[in-house]
């Protein structure tokens, strides 16, 4: 995850690699002044990618998905962000895979705000929402203030999938337009 400083704007970069495929990138996002995107101790997962190598000597991810941390440096908050990569050819078909999934999740979740965003020539939709999760071996539940991003990117033919979840629900109800504005700068094709 390397990022380049222009200005008070960093651009990060989330990509990995496969051994047989070669160097893979899933997005490009840029980050403001304070935030920072950090790796962790999960490797990605690289299962295939584009054909086409384009920018300084990559190819697109088609398939896969990384866990990594988005950091508020200001806050001194971290927030675990999951992004999950799907190639699909038909425009239509992942626009319904991505209104089924926001259809369940509004049937399911608390306090929940949906929205719809262009970005990158393309219709991002936009979901937060509060739940409550059972702990593994902890008797009582935790709240979970969540967000996820999903938009069709029809020039590299992928459903891109970003969720953020935290249990520190005001900080990330104070971060909440600043993480969307991060995920909104994304670069998903040239
Ligand atoms: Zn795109």
């Amino acid at each position: 995850m390397n990022s380049v400083e222009n200005g008070k704007e960093c651009e990060a970069v989330l990509a990995a690699t496969n051994p047989l495929l070669g160097r893979g990138v899933f997005v490009f996002l840029k980050l403001p002044e304070s935030w920072k995107l950090l790796k962790t101790s999960m490797s990605p997962e690289c299962n295939a990618l584009g054909r086409e190598i384009v920018g300084d000597g990559f190819r697109w991810i088609t398939s896969g998905f990384i866990h990594a941390i988005l950091v508020d440096e200001q806050k001194n908050q971290a927030y675990p962000l999951f992004l999950d990569v799907k190639e699909i050819f038909d425009n239509e078909k992942a626009l319904e895979i991505i209104r089924r999934r926001f259809d369940k999740l509004a049937s399911e979740g608390e306090r929940i705000e949906m929205e719809k965003i262009h970005i990158n020539g393309h219709e991002a939709h936009c979901v937060t929402w509060i739940s409550q999760k059972k702990m593994f071996l902890k008797r009582k539940k935790v709240i979970l203030a969540n967000l996820e991003y999903a938009t069709y990117c029809d020039a590299t033919k992928r459903l891109i999938l970003f969720r953020i979840s935290s249990s520190h629900i005001e900080n990330f109800m104070e971060d909440k337009e600043k993480m969307l504005s991060i995920l909104s700068s994304l670069t998903c094709h040239f």
